[in-house]
């Protein structure tokens, strides 16, 4: 094929802007945000879990805690009750018995004060690892929002970025010929499509051509368009190529 060296050199914006099109539709594709949004994803399931395992731990101290209360209470008013009967009693017997059964009363809310203080204790502990917990997910929660935001502004700069960079491509390629873009469009599609022959070293690929490789490019015409026999990228002859 044939083409104006104008054209061919061209080529090389071409290449340049097909290069930042591919990396804005990566970066908008998959902002770097994104790996550690899901991650955080991950961990806000993780700490949701476990947040719910503390708060039945805690919810069983207290349905204990509300149980010894009850316990409590009856002990009460039993002792009130043997103590209002004690107070009344005529009978020796019934008094020792009665006065028996309140030092019994007495050592059992003893007992169960002493088993009510080690609950509230354990609930202290438990509250302090909700609230802690609360705050790691508060925390996740924050830090998933801010990279969020960053991400939404990236994805929106790369597409802004993305667009004039298409733009800029589409009036290169319109003025260019339609076959040599045809030609350039089929070899990029499976690799570079274009390189500078910069001192005899193709710069798609960075091989250095060999000695018959560049008399048959110094032998082609100015307007031939001709490949790296490396990577097939078409070269693209300036002043800086070495010929
Ligand atoms: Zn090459």
């Amino acid at each position: 094929m044939n083409a104006d060296p104008a054209d061919q050199r061209k080529l090389l914006d071409l290449a340049e802007l097909d290069g930042r099109i591919k990396r804005l539709r990566a970066a908008k594709a998959n902002p770097p945000q994104a790996a550690r949004v899901q991650e955080l994803l991950a961990q806000r399931t993780t700490q949701t879990h476990e947040l719910t395992r503390l708060i039945g731990l805690r919810d069983d101290l207290l349905a204990e805690l509300a149980r010894i209360e009850a316990d409590v209470a009856v002990v009460d008013a039993r002792a009130e009750r043997d103590a209002q009967r004690l107070a009344t009693s005529a009978n020796a017997k019934e008094a020792q018995s009665l006065e028996n059964e309140l030092a019994s009363l007495a050592r059992r809310k003893s007992d169960l004060e002493d088993g009510e203080l080690s609950v509230m204790e354990r609930l202290e502990t438990a509250d302090s690892e909700v609230a802690a917990h609360e705050a790691l997910i508060a925390a996740t929660n924050d830090e998933g929002a801010r990279l969020s935001a960053e991400a939404k502004t990236a994805v929106a700069d790369a597409t802004r970025d993305l667009e004039a960079a298409e733009r800029d491509r589409a009036a290169i390629a319109a003025a260019m010929a339609a076959d040599l873009v045809a030609m350039y469009d089929r070899i990029s599609a499976r690799g570079p499509g274009a390189g500078l022959l910069r001192r005899g070293t193709c710069e798609a690929c960075m091989m250095v051509l060999s000695g018959t490789d560049m008399s048959a490019v110094r032998q082609a015409a100015s307007d031939a368009v001709i490949t790296c026999p490396e990577c097939g990228a078409i070269l693209v002859r300036t002043d800086e190529s070495g010929l």
